[in-house]
């Protein structure tokens, strides 16, 4: 019997069986440190706890509209109309996690074969979330000497009658690149011209780390704004990830669809961490600042380590909470009986001999970078840098 050929393309991620390896190291009592957390390290901040507690008790435990709340969804149209986006609630619509708005979105846009054009390196659900759809993810390497961000010349290069979006992920993962208003505007510019989509990941919109200020496609002009979708979510702004909330702002016919395919799919997001979101988005915001000012510090010492390190290397980020490492000086070596090929190869070699995770970039389209993540203690970073530095003094 043939299973869904699209469930079959699905790629398994390459740094799974790191993973399994680490946690197996760990259960045996070793000592391994770990770059590889996409989530937070601090507690969910208690005003929201409290929230969600609150929801609990009052028994608000049964079926929400299927878009989210309304109370939620002012509260998120709300915070766009601050920041200049004039979105009203019914284009906004409440979904289980970021990862879930992207699928809806998707789900509401593509046709079989249409291509969604992906800059590299690009978070690695991307392309997967584009097949199970049955689109085709269409990937254009960005550079180094441009922050590997993309430019409107990179992305009418891979332009084809089939093109149907673009996504931007701006703050980036893997990269941490912010994109600046000049950078978007072309962009925009693009998309207008072709009359395309663009999906905007500004999950990580609010962990920016310099004087830049994020600045959404969406805020450019009419004629982008109606061909934007934005997608984003609490998971990483309030260390929220186990409550699962994402959120969509769209032109109304898409928020129309994605609502019609919540409704047959989820019913609705989780009802208590509705209530959790709209005191997040409502409350104080010093817990963002707290927390930034921490990322910014790890970052700031991630950066200055790096560069004291014999042959590596990294545009320094701005935001999100990850350090893009080129590692491509190092490969080709030999390192006990076994050569060091790409990222993979050097992230297992790291684990075996320094007990520190890596996450190796091959599934980002890279596989000649690894990611460090800086959402870990400071003295995480600073034992695992050691150990990263003792490991490359040792065999180079
Ligand atoms: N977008 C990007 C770029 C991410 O890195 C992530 C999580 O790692 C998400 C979206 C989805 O976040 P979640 O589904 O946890 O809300």
């Amino acid at each position: 019997m043939e299973h869904s050929r699209k469930a079959m393309i699905i790629k398994p991620s390459a740094t799974l069986s790191l993973t399994a390896k680490a946690n197996q190291m760990k259960a045996e009592g070793i000592d391994v440190l770990g770059f590889s957390a996409g989530e937070p390290d601090f507690d969910t901040p208690s005003h929201i706890k409290d929230a969600a507690v609150d929801a609990l008790l009052s028994g608000f435990t049964k079926y929400t509209p299927a878009a989210g709340t309304l109370e939620l969804r002012k509260a998120i149209a709300d915070d766009y109309r601050e920041k200049g986006l004039k979105y009203d609630y019914e284009q906004i619509i409440v979904s289980n996690g970021g990862k879930h708005s992207l699928t809806n979105i998707f789900l509401a846009i593509i046709n079989d074969g249409d291509e969604v054009i992906i800059p590299s390196p690009y978070w690695l659900t991307y392309p997967e979330i584009i097949k199970i759809v049955g689109g085709v993810p269409v990937i254009v390497r960005t550079i180094k000497e441009n922050s590997f961000k993309v430019t409107r010349a990179e992305l009418e290069a891979v332009y084809t009658e089939k093109t149907k979006a673009v996504i931007i992920n701006s703050p980036s993962n893997p990269t941490g690149a912010v994109y600046s208003e000049e950078e978007l505007k072309d962009i925009a510019e693009f998309v207008v011209s072709k009359n395309i989509l663009v999906i905007s990941d500004e999950i990580y919109e609010k962990l920016i780390y310099n004087d830049k200020k994020h600045i959404s496609i969406a805020s450019l002009g009419e004629e982008i704004f109606k061909r934007t979708i934005i997608s984003s979510g609490l998971s990483k702004t309030y260390s929220m990830t186990g409550f699962r909330i994402g959120y969509t702002a769209a032109p109304r016919d898409i928020a129309k669809l994605i609502s019609n395919i919540q409704s047959h799919s989820t019913s609705n997001p989780n009802s208590i961490a509705q209530k959790a979101a709209f005191a997040a988005i409502k409350g104080s915001q010093d817990c963002v600042v707290e927390m930034k000012k921490a990322f910014s510090e790890r970052l700031d010492y991630i950066c200055r380590r790096i560069e004291d390190i014999k042959y590596i290397s990294a545009v320094k980020p701005e935001g999100a909470f990850y350090v893009f490492v080129d590692i491509s000086k190092l490969l080709g070596k030999e390192i006990n009986g076994k050569k060091i090929i790409d990222a993979v190869d050097f992230s297992d070699a790291l684990l075996d001999s320094e007990n520190c995770v890596v996450v190796p970039c091959n599934d980002f389209d890279f596989d000649d970078y690894i990611r460090l993540s800086y959402a870990i203690s400071m003295e995480a970073i600073e034992k695992g840098m050691d150990r990263i530095e003792s490991f490359i003094n040792k065999y180079y």
